[in-house]
């Protein structure tokens, strides 16, 4: 026998294996298939110790390490073609060394579930509707007034290529019409059916607005990069035509014959996106978020897969969806931060969306009105061009923003004088306003008057939260829940007083002071349900609502035409929060909660409560706008040494034994100074450990080391060793460690 090492006939497949491996897995063809059919980015089934498991081939080779008589054939080929075209392979190998995750869990993230359980990569059939040759018939206008659901329906099929649609478009144009389909259906105007064609609907297509210069130059320069790589940034104010911008240039792109992938933070938040982008445009729309099932799912990737989809529109995971023919591809609200995957593999959509433009030699647009500092850095340092919309597009104005001195004006109820008159003014003229609190329940704290006591949650280090819809004390970060205790658990004293603000307690107290106006409280409380979030902003829009209370929700991506005021009832945690993005976070949500004022033709007006007026972030961010705030920023993390301009590494432990936590963070360290030394990397430091600022959560114990180096490669360099010591420490029983590379939350 020959050394089976040396050079041989054999075709070496490299498969990457379903799972927590970091490493791909040498196997043989199967058996009877030539080397043809095996492109890298088929499915194949593996012999994995006593198991089959799915794999995805990433290359081939003529060499192996492993003696040939124990590699053993894998089992069967799934895929006639790859699943993944190379430059999504060439994104997904990269992501998995830059964020040092398991290249098979990697994979895994990027196929649908089916895919990933074995299932051919077929269109699936899905559960819809279709007209009748009734319902074809029937007059639309004869129906009463009251049924206006179930006539929007029928005028919604009738606008259906066949005259049919999924269940999954409905629920997106419609939600909850569960009844009045079924009114219908008893009426034999429509039936139950599969779809398997695409869908697309054949309205009368609108027509594209006519560009200010500042959009007209955003498009151009976008379409004059489509054949090459280019990362632009366009800021603009909301309401500046971002949205135009984006259809326009998709427009080129599609008329060239390919795809556009547009990311958006959250799809449920946003239906009148969709519905502009599908008035627009005749081709069919591929939708992707978190809650399709996973034939929905199967669809619509497989649709933008195969090119059939000329535009992808999808939230965090869609940015692995793969692409026929890529054109361009398009992150809005890119500050945003659910981008960023928290817990698992904790990639950055935005960041490895940049990385794969690079890879398909296409533009990429990273869109907001906020951008984030690490975008605006890399404007600074010439990596990214800025395309910049400085005025609101149409007849919209900018708000008026005023800082109400809580010292001056004693608030009642969290709520000041000025921003009381502010709200009466708005009813009187049949206007909305919008409260913005960040923070949902009725009260953060509960507390004893005579001890001293304070309701604390037995799993975590943390205050409950008093909620007054439930008469319960909550705990928002594990969700334990229990009921309010009538007296003092320490000395029995009645005496119990709930201290703070949040959503509840300020729509309580709104009721009080203005008891005619209807008030709508927004959080995620009140928008738990499937269709919740989409039935009240239906509300919003046909103005049945005069005051809206509301957190973090409010921010995103709405257009609300008759708010013309917004409160912001304490701006004061962010200014003095722990985490250094703090900041960056406040100023974001302020700008874009503002952004929600006077989008008609109505002017808007912001008025801020706070304690602390002369802050100079508030100053630089009320005087001088948020790109004066964002250069200031940048500078302080300059002298700080904190990102953008230094970057970090987190690995994040936690264990329900105390000391198994510090031995393990104990010996983490130790390794991570020899590597540095090892290595000579004198420019990265480790800190820590640090607890975390959660010390305990759901009954584990919480610590941190934090990497931070100057320079990207010797952070990389550590990590890349680093990980594989990791992997040999012993873990006690309980004990769980991740490593999150660019940390967007240091806790
Ligand atoms: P953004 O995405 O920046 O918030 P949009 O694209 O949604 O802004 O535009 C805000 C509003 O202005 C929309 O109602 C849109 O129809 C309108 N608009 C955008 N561009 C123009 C334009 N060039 N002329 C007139 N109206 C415009
Ligand atoms: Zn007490
Ligand atoms: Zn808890």
């Amino acid at each position: 026998m020959t050394s089976a090492n040396s050079a041989h006939p054999t075709v070496i497949l490299q498969i990457a294996v379903n799972g927590p491996l970091p490493r791909l897995f040498d196997y043989l063809p199967p058996v009877g298939i030539d080397k043809q059919q095996l492109q890298p980015g088929v499915r194949l089934s593996v012999p994995f110790g006593r198991n089959e498991r799915l794999g995805i081939l990433l290359g081939l080779s003529s060499h192996t390490d492993v003696p040939l008589k124990r590699l053993k054939p894998a089992t069967r080929l799934l895929d006639e073609a790859p699943l993944f075209p190379a430059d999504l392979l060439k994104l997904l190998r990269w992501a998995a060394s830059y964020y040092h995750y398991p290249i098979g869990q990697v994979l895994q993230t990027a196929l649908p579930t089916l895919l990933n359980q074995g299932e051919a990569a077929q269109l699936p059939t899905l559960p819809g509707w279709q007209l009748t040759a009734e319902g074809q018939a029937f007059d639309l206008n004869s129906l009463s007034k009251r049924a206006h659901r179930q006539q929007a329906l029928l005028k919604f099929l009738h606008q259906c290529s066949d005259h049919a649609a999924s269940q999954a478009t409905i629920n997106q144009h419609f939600p909850n019409s569960y009844t009045s389909l079924k009114s219908l259906q008893k009426k034999a105007w429509i039936e139950a059916c599969r779809i398997d064609k695409i869908f697309h609907l054949n309205l009368s297509p609108e027509t594209s607005l006519n560009l200010n210069a500042a959009q007209a130059e955003a498009v151009q320069t976008v379409c004059k990069h489509l054949s090459s790589f280019r990362a632009f940034l366009l800021d603009g104010v909301t309401g500046s035509g971002k949205t135009e911008v984006y259809l326009q240039i998709i427009q080129e792109v599609i008329n060239q014959g390919r795809q556009a992938l547009v990311l958006v933070p959250e799809i449920n938040l946003t239906p009148q996106m969709l519905t502009r982008f599908e008035r627009r445009f005749s081709q069919p729309i591929a939708i992707l978020h978190s809650k399709l099932t996973d034939n929905e799912r199967l669809s619509a990737w497989l649709m933008a897969q195969q090119g059939t989809a000329a535009i992808v529109i999808g939230t965090r995971s869609a940015a692995w969806t793969p692409l026929a023919r890529p054109g361009v591809l398009i992150i809005d609200e890119e500050h945003d931060a659910s981008y960023k995957q928290q817990g698992g593999f904790q990639y950055s959509a935005r960041d490895l969306t940049v990385m794969r433009a690079h890879y398909a030699n296409i533009p990429v647009v990273l869109g907001s009105a906020t951008p984030a500092l690490d975008s605006l850095f890399n404007v600074q340092r010439g990596r990214y061009q800025c395309l910049r919309l400085t005025e609101r597009a149409g007849t919209a104005i900018h708000p008026d923003f005023r800082v109400i001195d809580l010292r001056r004006y004693q608030p009642q109820e969290g709520l000041s004088q000025p921003l009381l008159k502010a709200i009466q003014t708005r009813l009187d003229a049949q206007q909305q306003a919008l409260v913005y609190i960040n923070r949902r329940g009725f009260a953060p704290t509960l507390m004893c008057h005579q001890c001293g006591w304070v309701a604390e949650c037995q799993h975590c280090t943390a205050r409950q939260t008093y909620h007054d819809t439930d008469n319960r004390l909550h705990c928002h970060h594990c969700g334990a829940e229990q009921s309010l205790p009538a007296v003092c658990p320490q000395c029995q004293s009645v005496r119990l007083r709930r201290l703070g603000y949040g959503t509840e307690r300020i729509e309580q107290a709104l009721r009080g002071l203005f008891p005619t106006a209807r008030i709508l409280r927004i959080d995620s409380d009140s928008t738990s349900g499937k269709h919740a979030m989409q039935q009240i902003l239906e509300r919003i829009h046909e103005g049945e609502v005069d005051i809206l209370v509301g957190t973090q929700m409010l921010t995103k991506g709405h257009h609300f035409p008759k708010v013309t005021l917004v409160g912001v009832v304490n701006l004061d945690g962010g200014l003095f929060g722990v985490d250094f993005r703090a900041s960056e976070r406040l100023a974001q949500s302020l700008v874009q909660v503002a952004g929600r004022a006077g989008r008609a033709d109505l002017r808007g007006e912001v008025l801020l409560q706070t304690y602390h007026p002369e802050h100079p972030l508030l100053q630089a961010l009320l005087e001088r706008g948020y790109n004066a705030f964002a250069n200031n920023a940048l500078e302080e993390r300059q002298q700080t040494c904190l990102p953008p301009h230094t970057y970090l590494a987190l690995l994040r432990v936690e264990a329900k034994q105390e000391a198994a936590l510090n031995h393990f963070l104990q010996q983490a360290y130790a390794q991570a100074e020899a590597q540095i030394a090892q290595q000579g990397l004198e420019n990265v430091e480790i800190l820590g450990p640090i607890p975390a600022p959660l010390e305990r959560r759901a009954n584990f114990y919480r610590a941190q080391l934090l990497c931070q180096a100057h320079q990207r490669s010797h952070l990389q360099a550590l990590l890349q060793h680093w990980v594989i010591d990791l992997n040999t420490l012993s873990t006690a029983k309980g004990l769980r460690w991740s490593l999150d590379v660019d940390p967007q939350n240091l806790f």
